[in-house]
């Protein structure tokens, strides 16, 4: 397990590249950022289909492998899905859960808790995607917020908590170039801490991963990192342009 004092990069590939090729290409990329920057914690979350070309081209403990979606159930007649049992089979480590382009097509609350659920018992880590789609001056996104996060983590023993990830992105900031203010960020880093120490205890707070999601790119990473306190990103378009990329890690270096 990785620590909080390691920073994490997670690249979200969404449904991309088009080839077995570029997904080559790319996996190289990180392994040379990955070994460049060995003070952070690389993964990448690749599309199900690369899983075992990326395996292949990897090295396990350089660059750690993710996937964007798995069921809760280890198998089964679950036509389309993949489980952590599968996932494990190829030395993916890390799932991206509950991404607002997957609430969006339908995947509710629960279904997010119950991959979280099983994701930690198959020791695969969860990252637990969160985000309000807009900011009302009520400021009511903070309460919705924090369902979403305990709802996630509901299922699981308090002890398990500190292995999830929690990657807060704001829904208005994916793929717009639009990014929230730094006090922004770092109030909602606070305001997620407030809520794991009060639910599970101050030892969980101090040691659960929250990163920040939303229009990262070589020029912003720094001050978001350096400003608000998270313990890293997870990046959507950067995640693909292998310059960029390794900028973003770059960034995030100590
Ligand atoms: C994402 O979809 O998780 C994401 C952060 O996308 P982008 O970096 O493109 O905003």
């Amino acid at each position: 397990m990785q620590s909080i004092h390691q920073p994490l990069v997670i690249g979200n590939w969404k449904m991309n590249p088009l080839t077995a090729r570029e997904a080559k290409n790319i996996i190289s990329a990180y392994k040379t950022v990955a070994k460049k920057y060995t003070s952070v914690a690389v993964v990448a979350a690749v599309p199900h289909i690369y899983i075992a070309e990326c395996s292949k081209a990897s090295i396990r403990g350089l660059v750690a492998l993710g996937v964007q979606n798995m069921h809760h159930e280890p198998s089964g007649a679950y036509t389309g899905e993949i489980s952590a049992p599968m996932c494990l089979e190829y030395g993916v480590s890390h799932v991206i859960l509950g991404h607002s382009e997957r609430r969006k097509a339908g995947e509710t609350d629960i279904q997010v808790s119950e991959k979280v659920s099983a994701a930690i018992k198959n020791r695969v880590t969860p990252i637990v995607c969160v985000g309000e789609s807009e900011r009302d001056v009520q400021a009511a996104f903070y309460p919705y917020v924090a369902a979403q996060v305990l709802s996630a983590l509901s299922k699981l023993p308090k002890a398990r908590v500190k292995d999830v990830v929690i990657a807060y992105e704001p829904v208005w900031a994916i793929g717009t170039g639009v990014t929230p203010t730094l006090d922004e960020v770092r109030e909602m880093r606070l305001f997620i801490y407030k809520i794991l120490a009060e639910t599970y205890g101050l030892a969980a707070a101090k040691s659960t991963r929250v990163i920040y999601g939303g229009s990262v790119n070589p020029g912003n990473a720094k001050i978001l990192f350096t400003e608000t306190q998270m313990n890293g990103f997870l990046v959507g378009g950067a995640s693909l342009r292998a310059a960029d990329f390794s900028q973003i890690v770059a960034a995030v270096a100590k």
